[in-house]
């Protein structure tokens, strides 16, 4: 413990000093749960004290850290990595075998004994991969990588996005495996976990040749894009892009036109995508380039944009919880004046579905390759270059 939280000892000693506590406004666990020990300041609080010995962990400790979403706000607002910090101190807790009362650990150990975080059947969605034709003949352009959301949760999304390509005319080869990235396990703090995922799929990739790899889930371009270096030690020998980049490429090319659609629509930064790797300006420019379309922003957007809760395995650990913290996320929505929630991520799209179930609302909720999907088969006006 103390040489894994050693470096975050000054962080949590100034912020106790300083008392400013600009991390809790919009913290959604902090909002959720409404005690200082479910905020930024208060687990650095915990950590700190922890660290000195004047509190051993234990189970109520553990509580409020594995409550964090990592999702990344209280970075912004902070100005220290905090977010960090709070993942840290989960491994630590792990490795001092102290859990929280909730059962967070059903994530790791689905992933360990089945392959992927929800005890499906892994070889039935390598099945669904490889039934997907490859397009075309010769070498492909883009090598698509579908995460165990999208294979077991939401598997209209790998025809969503392999529709958008065969409208581009952009040759795609699907990886024919389902391996977890490894991302359910990082969130939360089961580093060995995420290292054996880590060091399946590089290899998976290494052996089969793809270099350049396409996901549409946020979480599995964050754990490709910011953990894989340190969880294995070396930088991936593959590149990763994100669905909204490539679409947004794909736009900038003229390959693909869009129709018009007549909607308000508001789009929400997967804290994974946004905050944790910068982007924010490829999907929104693809909703601008939908004629007809009225992108209205939600009064938190971009860096500052509230998460939807669903992280940090707090869906599953505490899944009452994630549903009412993404009902304020909707309400946000309906109050920004949308009709059309859309996000890019399609953990986000089921958290906030069931936030929005949970209020009643009738905003239409959907990913952003969903959309891009419904247009591209209808004849739309060219795009002025
Ligand atoms: S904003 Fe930073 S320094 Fe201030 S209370 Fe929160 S974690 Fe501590
Ligand atoms: S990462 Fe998000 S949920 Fe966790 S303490 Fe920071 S603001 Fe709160």
């Amino acid at each position: 413990m103390a040489v894994r939280l050693a470096k975050y000892e000054d962080w949590a000693r100034a912020c106790m000093h300083v008392r400013c506590g600009f991390c809790r406004e919009n913290c959604c666990s902090y909002r959720q749960f409404k005690f200082d020990s479910y905020s930024a300041k208060g687990r650095l609080t915990l950590m700190y004290h922890w660290l000195k010995g004047n509190l051993r962990p234990d189970s109520t400790m553990a509580q409020r850290v594995f409550s964090c979403t990592s999702c990344g706000l209280c970075d912004i607002a902070c100005g220290y990595p905090q977010s960090e910090a709070i993942q840290e101190m989960k491994t630590a807790l792990l490795e001092a075998n102290v859990l929280p009362p909730e059962d967070y650990m059903v994530i790791s150990r689905r992933t360990r004994e089945t392959g992927n975080p929800y005890a499906e059947d892994s070889s039935q969605a390598s099945n669904l991969l490889r039934a997907i034709s490859k397009s075309g003949t010769g070498p492909a352009e883009f090598t698509l990588f579908f995460g165990c959301t999208e294979l077991f949760r939401s598997p209209k999304q790998l025809d969503y996005v392999t529709n958008i390509l065969r409208a581009a005319k952009a040759s795609f080869y699907v990886f024919p495996q389902n391996i977890c990235c490894g991302s359910p396990a990082r969130r939360i703090g089961d580093i060995e976990q995420a290292r054996a995922q880590a060091e399946l799929v590089s290899a998976a990739f290494e052996s089969s040749g793809p270099r350049d790899i396409v996901v549409s889930c946020s979480g599995c371009y964050r754990t490709f894009t910011k953990d894989y270096a340190s969880l294995t030690d070396q930088a991936p020998a593959f590149s990763t892009k994100h669905t909204v980049q490539l679409i947004d490429t794909l736009i900038a090319e003229n390959r693909l036109v869009l129709g018009s659609l007549s909607k308000r629509i508001t789009y929400h930064d997967p804290c994974h995508l946004g905050r944790h790797c910068g982007v924010y300006d490829e999907p929104r420019r693809i909703l601008k380039a939908i004629p007809g379309v009225e992108l209205v922003e939600m009064e938190w957007n971009r860096k500052i944009s509230r998460c939807c809760g669903a992280g940090g395995g707090m869906k599953v650990g505490r899944p009452q919880d994630a549903a009412e913290i993404a009902s304020c996320r909707v309400q946000e929505a309906k109050e920004a004046g949308a009709s059309v929630l859309v996000t890019a991520c399609p953990f986000c799209v089921r958290n906030l579905s069931d936030g929005a179930r949970l209020i009643g609302s009738d905003i239409e909720i959907k990913t952003i390759e969903f959309l891009v999907s419904e247009l591209v088969g209808i004849a739309g006006r060219p795009r002025k270059k």
